[in-house]
């Protein structure tokens, strides 16, 4: 029902609308989805596809949930528009509950986007520093990788060459570091001290650097669009220490492994560690409107309650805390509550790594399976000896035959350092035992 024919779809597409990261070619045919229910999207041609990525990485409650329409109709009709120079209901609600879901004592200031919610961190972490006497504390350390975001700032905590290039001058100041790769540490090294010296590179950065010249440390729990790089709790407890050691905020981006993608309410519950900063977007909503959050510990928020004319955070956007994308927020949240999609995220996600480590463990292109919740991600080599990076084209290919399939899955990594090889799925946390099937 409601499928539109061709007529000239595509060759409108191609002529008024400019995608994301495409590139450009004649004969190109992105998918033009129409209607999407569960975890299942159709094109306008009628073809139906699992969508093994959550449209990107957000879907989290899956497609079509009415609640989350009528929260967002009823509140556009209530009251559709406030900034939070001032404050509405849903915002309110919304921030309890946010902190609820952190489990911790945090306040929460509301924009847009996970790149928004990454600047608003990094302008908030370097304000602080000052407020707490250290005004030299501007850089940020991040990982190579590592993807934070496309605006000037977030692009340049991103550490993937590729999405960089040709875009310089970046914001200053951002720093990077080895990711804890366990897959490719240097021969002869055991994991556990590979990971060790992954965190102690920060360590060593902050000192070569000047401690005092260093505002914050930025990581997402796990590296996704970086090619799923699950580091161990001994990496994470150490990043931790040195952050607290040094006076260094640990600002954690949850833009995809937050909202029960990991098999926990946040990704960095799994290790246990209390943030200084949460950034979130995407599940958020499950990509339904944009919403994007950034959370910060209490004393970090007092900070800024001195009573000098500029002590305040003096950072303003139109849209951050729409009404209706607030009251959607919510009941996507209560929709995960009442049908624990955390913990169903977790099932699955052990389903299907060990499903794929059970059908492809032996597969000569193989030459790593990891996953942290319903997060899988499948390195691509060209053979299992040498680890080297399989060729795009050999990636790419299998893509497509998945596509060709009925199924949407992705790949990540990084092209410059030629490792954009390692296959990806995310799929809605309510996919049904039969789609996992399906997906395996
Ligand atoms: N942080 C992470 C980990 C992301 O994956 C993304 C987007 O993919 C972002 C930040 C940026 O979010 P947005 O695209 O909403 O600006």
């Amino acid at each position: 029902s409601g499928v539109l024919k061709s007529d000239g779809l595509l060759e409108k597409d191609r002529r008024h609308l400019w995608h994301n990261m495409r590139p450009y070619r004649a004969n190109d045919r992105p998918l033009v989805i129409v209607e999407a229910m569960g975890s299942w999207v159709t094109d306008h041609e009628g073809n139906r596809y699992l969508d093994g990525m959550s449209g990107l990485w957000c879907v989290n409650v899956g497609y079509g949930r009415k609640e989350l329409a009528d929260a967002a109709a009823r509140q556009l009709q209530r009251m559709p528009y406030y900034p939070l120079t001032q404050s509405h209901l849903p915002a309110i609600e919304l921030a309890e509950k946010l902190g609820e879901w952190l489990e911790g004592d945090y306040v929460v200031f509301f924009a847009n986007s996970g790149s928004e919610a990454n600047e608003t961190a990094f302008k908030i972490a370097r304000q602080y520093q000052q407020h707490i006497g250290k005004p030299l504390r501007s850089k940020f350390i991040a990982r190579y990788r590592g993807y934070h975001g496309s605006s000037l700032g977030a692009l340049a905590a991103t550490g993937q060459a590729i999405r960089k290039q040709g875009y310089e001058p970046l914001a200053a100041g951002f720093l990077h570091v080895r990711p804890p790769d366990s897959y490719r540490r240097p021969e002869g090294m055991t994991a556990e001290a590979f990971q060790l010296l992954c965190a102690r590179e920060i360590e060593e950065r902050i000192i070569w650097e000047g401690e005092d010249t260093v505002a914050g440390v930025i990581m997402e729990p796990v590296i996704t669009g970086g090619g799923i790089i699950v580091p161990d709790q001994l990496y994470v407890d150490e990043v931790r220490r040195i952050c607290t050691e040094y006076g260094v905020l640990l600002i954690i981006d949850e833009v995809i492994c937050g909202f029960g993608r990991s098999g926990r309410k946040f990704g960095h519950h799994n290790y246990g560690i209390a943030p200084d900063i949460v950034t979130m977007a995407k599940g958020l909503t499950s990509g339904y409107l944009p919403l994007a959050s950034t959370a910060v510990k209490r004393e970090i928020y007092e900070a800024f309650q001195r009573t000098g004319e500029y002590d305040h955070l003096r950072h303003v956007n139109t849209f951050g805390g729409n009404p209706a994308a607030c009251a959607l927020a919510m009941a996507n949240l209560e929709v995960m509550e009442k049908e624990q999609l955390p913990q169903r995220a977790a099932r699955l996600g052990e389903e299907l790594l060990n499903g794929l480590k059970r059908e492809l463990a032996d597969h000569p292109y193989v030459g790593d399976i990891r996953g942290f919740g319903l997060l899988i991600g499948i390195e691509l080599v060209e053979d299992r000896d040498s680890r080297k990076p399989a060729a795009a084209a050999i990636v790419q290919s299998v893509i497509d035959r998945c596509r060709a399939a009925g199924l949407i899955i992705s790949k990540n990594g990084d092209t410059v350092a030629g490792m954009n090889n390692v296959l990806t799925t995310a799929p809605p946390l309510s996919s049904t035992d039969e789609d996992m099937a399906f997906l395996l």
